[in-house]
C-alpha cells in the first residue's frame, strides 16, 4: 500500500464508524458507473452517520482532495466518479427515518422503490418516477433532480422537497428549506453572524445582482437540469433553497438527510400504447395529446420497439414486426369511467391527426398499467444487449427541448445523425420535449474522444438553436459539463459564484457543472483499457501494464472459454446498476439481497473481471480480495437471467474461483460442498450407520469439526440402497437403434439416486404410465454441479467426460435426455459445453430436458393420463433458481393443478439460499440461512400440508425448521396416479396441527 492510502486509512479510517477501502480491486468496483467513464478513486468510504461524512469531507480539505458522494452509481454522465474519495451513501445511510400524513424524512441511500413500499400501506407515494426506480437512491435523485414518464404530471424530484440536510465544503452542515429572506437582497442586515444565514444573504444577493442574465439565459423548459437552478429560486419574500440544491450533483453539499412530501397513491390510471406507420406521425400526434393533459406520452422508434418484441411473447403479438413508432399514453381520473373516456379522447385525437394509428393495448387495470410501462422499462437497459461492430452509447442520452419544438428538432437531429454517418436510436418524454438518444458507434477506445465530442458538438448546436438543454434529467457530470459554457455563455460565471459560496475550495465532486481549475486531461473510457499501452507512472501506483486478453498464456482458464471471451464477457457490462435491485419481482441477487454492498452486486463481479484484464493485471485474479468478492457468488444464475444484456457473471465467477483454486486451493467452504458426493458415497456403504450418526449431535460437532458440514443443518437421510445399485433390470437395457417408441434417458443426478431412490422411481413410473420406455444408464455419475459452483474445475471435468461417454450417442440417437433435477439440466445444457472441449457434448445440451418441461410436453400434445385421484391438500410451491435460469417457468407447478384436491400456492420469497450443497458447509451456513430466510419463515407459517419443489438442495431448506414435509412435486404425481402409494405415509395428519422441528431431528427421512 502506497504512503498516502497508509495515512488514510490511520488518518481517515480511524475515526470513521463506517469503512474505508484503499485496496485497488474496491476501489477498481467504484472506477465506473452506468456512463462510458472510468476514473479509478485513491479511496471509498462508507460512512454509518453524518459525522462521518464531515470528517471526510473535513479530511479531504486537509490533505487536498476531491469528494465523490454516489448512490447506487446508476448514472450515465459520470456523475459520481473521481480521483479523490468516493462517499458511497447506499452502503449503511439507507434508513427511513419518520413519517407522518404527508411527509417523510430519509438518509440519502434509500431506494426508490423501497420508499414506495413504505409508503403503499399508508396510502401515499413519492411521485417522481425514474425508469429505474428499483436501484435508483433518493441521494442520487436529489442530486440530479431525476424524473419519469409522468414528469408532465407530476413534476420532478425538485418539486417534491422540503428540506435537505447536507454537508458543505467547509465541513459544516446546514439544513436548506424554503427560507424566509432577512435582508432582501441589500446584504445587510441580516443576522451576519450566523454562517447560515451569510450564505442565504450571499446567495440572495448573487441572485439579484444576476436576475436578468438568469432569466436570459437559463431557459424556463419542463425539463432541464444542466447548470445549478437559478430560476425562480428567489420568489417573493423567500429563498427556496432546497429547490436549487436539487440538481446540483453533489458539487454544493453532500446531502446527509431529506425530508420529502409524499402524495396520495393515484386513484384510477388508464393506458394505451399507439402504433404508427412514421416517426414524423407519432411526433405530430404528441402535440395533439398533450393539450388533453395526459399523465405521461412516452414516443418509442423503431429500434426500441423492436427489442420491445423480443422481451416479451405478449409485446411481439401486439406490436406488428415493421412498426415504425409508437406512443403510450396514460391518463388518471377519478374513476376507471374517467379514465376510459379520457383514454378514448386520445385515441379519437391520434385518429384525427395521423391516419396510420392503430391501437395495440389499452388497460385501465394496475396489472395493465404496469405491464405496458414495463415495456420501456426493460427495453432502455436491453439496448445495451445489442453485439457488433456499434452500440448504442450513452453520452447524448438527455436532450430536452421545448416540447412545441420537438418535431423540428428530431428533424434537425437526423440531418446531425446522416452527416455524421450513425443511426441512433431514441426514446423520448415527448410531452415533456425530453429525448433520449443511443447513438450506435464501436466501443470507444482511446481516440474515440474526438468523434463523441464532434458528433455531441453539431446535435447540441440544434438544442441551443432551439432554445433546448443538454440535460434534462441525468445530470452533466462528465459527459456534458464541457458544454456548459456554450449553452449558458455568461451565466455560468454566476455558476461559479454559487460554487464558491457553499464550496470555495472545490472540493465537491470537483470537475461537475462548473468545470474543475487547471488543464483537464482526456477522459478515459471504461470499454478501452484493454488496448491501452502500459499505464506506468499512473497516479494510481498499483496498476500494473495492461494485458492483452487475446494472448493464450495470459491465463490459464478452468473452462473452455479463451482469455479474449473472458474479459470480452465482463464488458458486456454496461454498468447500469439494475443487478442492485432487491425488489421481490425480482431474484437476482442473493447476496447483494442480504448485504447492500456494492462488492456483493454482479456489477462488481463483472467490474472486478474487467479490471483484471486492463488497469489491475492478471495476478488480482487470485488475490485475496478477488477470492472474497468470488465468494460472495454461488452460480445461482439469477443474474445472467435478469440482467438486460445477459452478462455472464457466474461463469466468470466459477472461472475466478477455478483459478484460485489452482493457486491457493479451495476455500473451506468450497471444498466441503465440493467434497458431498464423495462423503456420501462414502457414507452409503453404511447407510444406517451413517443415518444414525448424522442424528447425533455429539457426532455432529465431531463431523463439522473434521468435514466442515454445518452442525445444525439438517441433512437428508441416505438411502438403504441407492438408485442406480437397486435398479430394476427392464430399466437398464440400452435401447436398440431405431427403437419405437423412443425410450427416454434418465439421467438420475446425486440426490435422486443417494437420497431419494423414491423420486427416481416415482419419474420413471409417471413415464411408463405415460406409454414413455425409459433407459437408465447404470454407470452415469453425478453431474457435478457442486465442483463447478466451487471452481474444481478438473474433478467437474472427469465427471463429464465420463457422463458425455455414457449420454453421447444415445443425444446423437435422438433420445430425450430427462432429469428431475433442475440444476442437473443446467450442468449438462450450459456447463458441460464450455468445461469440456467434447463433440458430445453440444448433443447432450440439445437432448437434454426437465422433467416437468417433459411432461408439459406431453400434456400440450393430449398425451398426459389424466387419471389422478384426488389429494386433498394445500401445497406451498417454491420455483428453485436453477429452473428460472432455464427460461422456463415451472411445468410441474402447472401440472399440479390438475390433481383434484390438491391447492398449490407459489411461495415468492425469492432464492432459498442453498445453491446445491453450498448451504451445508460450515462456513456458508449462517448466510444461506439469512437468504434464505423468508422461504423458511413462510414454511414455518404452517398454512400449507405440504411444501413442494423440484430441486432438492431447496427442500432441505424448506425443511430446515419447519415440521412441514416437502416432496419434489413429481412424487405428488406418483402418488395422485396411484404408482406409488407409501408416498402418502409422509404427508400430514389432518388432525395434528404443524410444529416447529426439534433440534434433535438433525436428519430429514
Ligand atoms: C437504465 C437506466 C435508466 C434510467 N432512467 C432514468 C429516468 O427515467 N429518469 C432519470 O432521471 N434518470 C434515469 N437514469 C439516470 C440515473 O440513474 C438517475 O439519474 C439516478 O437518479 C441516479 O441515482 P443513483 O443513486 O444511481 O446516483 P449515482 O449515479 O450514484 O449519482 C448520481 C449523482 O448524484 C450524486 N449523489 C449521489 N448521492 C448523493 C448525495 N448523498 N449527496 C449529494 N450528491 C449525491 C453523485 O455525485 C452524482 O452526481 C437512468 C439510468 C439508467 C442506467
Ligand atoms: S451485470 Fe447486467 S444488470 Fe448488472 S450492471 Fe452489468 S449490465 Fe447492468
Ligand atoms: S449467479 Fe447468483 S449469486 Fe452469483 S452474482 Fe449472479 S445472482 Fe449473485
Amino acid at each position: 500500500m502506497d504512503e498516502q492510502r497508509q495515512l488514510m486509512i490511520e488518518d481517515l479510517g480511524s475515526v470513521l464508524e463506517g469503512e474505508l477501502l484503499v485496496d485497488p480491486l474496491s476501489t477498481a468496483l467504484y472506477a465506473s458507473d452506468a456512463s462510458l467513464y472510468h476514473v479509478p478513486p485513491l479511496a471509498v468510504a462508507h460512512p454509518r452517520t453524518r459525522d462521518d461524512v464531515v470528517a471526510i469531507v473535513n479530511y479531504a480539505a486537509e490533505v487536498d482532495l476531491g469528494v465523490f458522494p454516489r448512490g447506487a452509481g446508476s448514472g450515465v454522465a459520470g456523475g459520481c466518479l473521481g480521483p479523490g474519495i468516493v462517499v458511497d451513501f447506499s452502503r449503511y445511510l439507507h434508513r427511513i427515518l419518520s413519517v407522518d400524513a404527508s411527509t417523510v424524512t430519509v438518509e440519502p441511500g434509500v431506494v426508490l422503490d423501497e420508499l414506495n413500499r413504505y409508503l403503499r400501506p399508508l396510502g401515499r407515494y413519492f411521485p417522481p418516477d425514474p425508469s429505474n426506480a428499483p436501484v435508483t437512491t433518493i441521494g442520487g435523485m436529489l442530486a440530479v433532480d431525476a424524473a419519469g414518464s409522468r414528469s408532465v404530471r407530476v413534476g420532478s424530484t425538485r418539486d417534491h422537497v422540503e428540506r435537505l440536510e447536507l454537508v458543505i465544503g467547509d465541513g459544516s452542515v446546514i439544513e436548506a428549506g424554503s427560507e424566509k429572506l432577512l435582508s432582501r437582497g441589500t446584504g445587510g442586515p441580516a443576522n451576519l453572524t450566523d454562517p447560515y444565514q451569510r450564505l442565504c444573504d450571499n446567495l440572495e444577493r448573487i441572485l439579484r445582482e444576476n436576475e436578468e442574465l438568469i432569466g436570459e439565459w437559463q431557459p424556463a423548459l419542463p425539463r432541464n437540469c444542466s447548470g445549478y437552478h437559478l430560476r425562480g429560486v428567489l420568489a417573493d419574500d423567500r429563498l427556496e433553497l432546497a429547490r436549487m440544491l436539487v440538481g446540483s450533483e453533489g458539487t454544493l453539499g453532500l446531502f446527509t438527510r431529506a425530508t420529502l412530501h409524499t402524495s396520495p397513491l393515484p386513484e384510477h390510471r388508464g393506458i394505451v400504447l399507439l402504433l404508427f406507420g412514421t416517426l414524423e406521425e407519432a411526433t405530430r400526434c404528441v402535440q395533439a395529446i398533450s393539450t388533453l393533459q395526459p399523465s405521461a406520452c412516452d414516443l418509442m422508434d423503431r429500434r426500441v420497439l423492436s427489442l420491445g418484441r423480443e422481451s416479451d411473447l405478449r409485446f411481439s403479438s401486439m406490436i406488428p414486426a415493421g412498426s415504425e413508432a409508437a406512443l403510450i399514453v396514460e391518463q388518471v381520473g377519478m374513476s376507471e369511467r374517467e379514465t376510459r373516456e379520457r383514454i378514448a379522447r386520445v385515441i379519437s385525437a391520434a385518429r384525427a391527426t395521423a391516419q396510420s394509428t392503430r391501437v395495440a393495448f389499452e388497460a385501465h387495470d394496475f396489472d395493465g398499467v404496469e405491464f405496458l410501462w414495463s415495456l420501456p422499462r426493460r427495453i432502455v437497459p436491453m439496448l445495451t444487449r445489442l453485439k457488433g461492430a456499434t452500440r448504442p452509447l450513452p453520452f447524448v442520452e438527455d436532450i430536452a427541448v421545448p416540447p412545441e419544438q420537438l418535431h423540428e428538432f428530431l428533424t434537425a437531429a437526423q440531418r446531425v445523425f446522416q452527416a455524421h454517418e450513425v443511426t441512433a436510436s431514441l426514446y423520448a418524454h415527448a410531452a415533456a420535449g425530453q429525448l433520449h438518444f443511443r447513438p450506435f458507434l464501436p466501443a470507444p477506445a482511446d481516440d474515440s474522444g474526438q468523434r463523441l465530442e464532434e458528433l455531441a458538438t453539431s446535435l447540441y448546436e440544434e438544442v441551443f438553436r432551439l432554445g433546448g438543454t443538454v440535460s434534462g434529467e441525468h445530470g452533466d457530470g462528465l459527459s456534458r459539463t464541457p458544454f456548459l459554457n456554450k449553452q449558458y455563455g455568461p451565466l455560468c460565471r454566476v455558476f461559479q459564484f454559487v460554487k464558491d459560496l457553499f464550496d470555495p475550495q472545490a472540493r465537491l465532486n470537483p470537475g461537475k457543472i462548473v468545470p474543475a481549475a487547471g488543464e483537464s486531461t482526456p477522459l478515459e473510457f471504461r470499454a478501452s483499457q484493454f488496448s491501452r499501452p502500459p499505464t506506468d507512472g499512473s497516479t494510481n501506483p498499483t496498476l500494473k501494464p495492461t494485458q492483452d486478453p487475446s494472448d493464450p498464456d495470459l491465463v490459464s482458464l478452468g473452462g473452455s472459454w479463451t482469455a479474449e471471451e473472458f474479459s470480452e464477457a465482463a464488458t458486456d457490462c454496461n454498468g447500469c446498476a439494475a443487478c442492485r435491485t432487491i425488489s421481490p419481482q425480482q431474484r437476482m441477487c442473493p447476496f447483494f439481497r442480504i448485504d447492500h454492498s456494492e462488492h456483493a452486486s454482479p456489477r462488481a463481479k463483472a467490474n472486478a473481471i474487467r479490471s483484471v484484464f486492463g488497469p489491475l493485471g492478471t495476478d488480482t485474479l487470485v488475490s485475496e480480495e478477488l477470492r472474497q468478492l468470488a465468494s460472495l457468488c454461488f452460480n445461482c444464475k439469477q443474474c445472467q437471467l435478469e440482467c438486460p444484456g445477459h452478462v455472464n457473471v457466474p461463469q466468470m465467477m466459477v472461472e475466478a474461483k477455478a483459478a484460485q483454486a489452482t493457486v491457493d486451493g479451495m476455500t473451506r467452504g468450497d471444498r466441503t460442498a465440493a467434497g458431498v458426493h464423495d462423503l456420501v458415497a462414502l457414507g452409503g456403504l453404511m447407510p444406517r450407520a451413517t443415518n444414525w450418526l448424522l442424528g447425533q449431535p455429539p457426532a455432529r460437532w465431531l463431523i463439522e469439526k473434521l468435514l466442515g458440514i454445518h452442525r445444525d443443518r439438517r441433512l437428508p437421510a441416505l438411502a438403504r440402497r441407492s438408485f442406480l445399485r437397486s435398479l430394476p433390470r427392464r430399466w437398464s437395457f440400452r435401447p436398440r437403434p431405431g427403437a419405437r417408441p423412443k425410450p427416454v434417458v434418465y439421467f438420475v443426478d446425486h440426490f435422486a439416486n443417494y437420497h431419494d431412490p423414491e423420486l427416481a422411481t416415482a419419474l420413471v413410473r409417471i413415464l411408463e404410465h405415460n406409454d414413455v420406455p425409459v433407459y437408465v444408464p447404470r454407470d452415469q455419475y453425478p453431474s457435478g454441479m457442486a465442483l463447478i459452483t466451487s471452481g474444481d474445475l478438473d474433478s467437474a471435468r472427469r465427471l463429464a467426460e465420463w457422463n458425455l461417454r455414457e449420454l453421447g450417442e444415445l443425444a446423437r440417437e435422438g433420445h430425450r435426455i430427462v432429469c428431475s433435477e433442475p440444476s442437473a439440466v443446467v450442468c449438462l445444457q450450459q456447463e458441460y459445453p464450455r468445461l469440456v472441449d467434447h463433440p458430445d457434448a453440444a448433443a447432450v445440451a440439445e437432448q437434454v430436458v426437465e422433467a416437468g418441461t417433459f411432461l408439459a410436453e406431453l400434456h400440450e400434445h393430449g398425451r398426459l393420463s389424466l387419471d389422478f385421484e384426488e389429494l386433498d391438500l394445500d401445497a406451498g410451491y417454491h420455483t428453485p433458481c436453477h429452473l428460472k435460469a432455464l427460461g422456463t417457468e415451472s411445468s410441474l407447478r402447472e401440472l399440479l393443478g390438475l390433481i383434484p384436491g390438491l391447492r398449490v400456492s407459489t411461495i415468492e420469497a425469492g432464492c432459498s439460499g442453498m445453491a446445491g450443497a453450498w448451504g451445508i458447509a460450515r462456513d456458508n451456513f449462517a448466510t444461506s440461512i439469512e437468504i434464505g430466510r423468508p422461504l423458511i419463515s413462510r414454511m414455518q407459517q404452517g398454512d400449507f400440508g405440504i411444501g413442494t419443489t423440484e430441486c432438492s438442495g431447496c427442500r432441505l431448506q424448506m425443511q430446515q425448521d419447519s415440521s412441514t414435509p416437502t416432496l419434489h412435486p413429481l412424487k405428488l404425481m406418483a402418488l395422485a396416479y396411484g404408482l406409488i402409494p407409501e408416498i402418502g405415509q409422509k404427508l400430514p395428519d389432518p388432525a395434528s396441527p404443524p410444529r416447529r422441528r426439534s433440534h434433535r431431528e438433525l436428519v430429514i427421512s
